[in-house]
């Protein structure tokens, strides 16, 4: 019934009675996108619909030339006799979840989300369906989040330990979503506010769509000679670590925030003075509580531990299996960022 109304195919999820693809990493006529992320919003499609709350982020990440149309959320829209409404996924700005319709059969394709507050995005909206598509980015027991004010508290306190001791704080985050929740989140009293052209043009968007981010300064802007960067806070991509743009900030401290820090490795390995523990996906809980709460009968796992997380549900009694993905979660958008030269 499920595979009747949404499939796997080689290009990505497809509705073959509504004749349209969800995030599909191939280019089609039709593309659903659930948010702007690269490997949800993929360039090449003839025609993307998206909602309207994605509306800024998505124009900047695909550019003019991309034919997008918007849609409201949580109205109905009608394709080829198939019903598709959007939910807020709570991941990022505009991130939705896509409900496909039919006879009142219904499949859910959450696209990434997660359930901890976030005053940059609308928080995630359970959709009971039949069938429910989920992310497993951090889809095992090791991950618990720690609360969002505790590791903004921990921030804080790095920042003002590194302005004692002269040095700028550098903060490595995604440049779309998690750099504007971390600028929502600190304390901006602390310091002056810098930030790394690809936040910016970012900032920009969510500032468009009525999101609320302290002032920030882009460091294209300022003489870097002539600015004392001993007091302040620099927001700046993962690739941006190392760099000559980074060496031009003078004496610094290195952070990253990111789910991945929870691996002490991945800071190591990263040569970073600290690691944050701040994620945009669900942890095992979070992921297992949100899967009950759509009372789904069917889970299609994508992206991350499918395979944990698959037995973990049929174990549970779930018919659970895992759905090949292309490319895996956010990993990808921490390579995609790789390649936007730092300025
Ligand atoms: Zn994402
Ligand atoms: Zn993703």
């Amino acid at each position: 019934m499920a595979k009747a109304l949404l499939e796997s195919t080689p290009r990505g999820l497809y509705c073959a009675q509504g004749d349209f693809y969800v995030d599909p990493w191939r280019p089609v006529d039709r593309a659903i996108i659930t948010h702007a992320h690269a490997d949800h919003a993929r360039w090449g499609s003839k025609q993307y619909l998206a909602a309207d709350t994605s509306a800024e982020v998505l124009r900047i990440r695909m550019g003019e030339k991309a034919r997008l149309d918007f849609h409201p959320l949580r109205k109905p829209l009608t394709i080829n006799g198939v019903s598709v409404t959007f939910y807020p996924a709570g991941h990022i700005l505009g991130s939705a979840q896509v409900c496909i319709e039919k006879k009142g059969h219904r499949v859910v394709v959450s696209g990434d989300y997660k359930r901890q507050p976030d005053s940059t995005c609308l928080p995630f909206e359970p959709v009971k369906c039949d069938t429910f598509i989920t992310e497993s980015t951090f889809g095992l027991p090791i991950y618990r989040w720690l609360s969002s004010e505790a590791v903004f508290s921990g921030i804080n306190q790095w920042w003002r330990a590194n302005q004692a001791a002269g040095k700028a704080s550098l903060l490595l985050a995604y440049s779309l979503g998690k750099a504007q929740r971390l600028l929502a989140g600190i304390d901006a009293t602390i310091g002056p506010i810098y930030t790394h052209g690809a936040v910016e043009k970012l900032n920009a968007g969510y500032r468009a769509a009525g999101v609320t981010l302290p002032e920030t300064v882009y460091v294209g802007e300022l003489d870097v000679k002539e600015t004392d960067f001993s007091q302040a806070l620099i927001v700046a991509p993962p690739a941006a670590a190392g760099t000559p743009w980074a060496r031009r900030l003078g004496k610094l401290s290195t952070a990253m925030a990111s789910g991945w820090m929870q691996i002490r490795g991945t800071r190591r390995r990263r040569a970073m003075d600290r690691g944050f523990i701040l994620s945009d996906h669900v942890d095992w809980h979070e992921l297992m509580q949100t899967i009950g709460e759509t009372e789904a009968e069917n889970v299609w796992v994508t992206h991350g531990y499918c395979d944990v997380v698959v037995r973990h549900l049929q174990e549970q009694g779930l018919n659970a299996q895992t759905v090949a993905t292309e490319f895996e979660g956010e990993l990808l958008v921490e390579s995609s960022e790789a390649q936007e030269q730092p300025t």
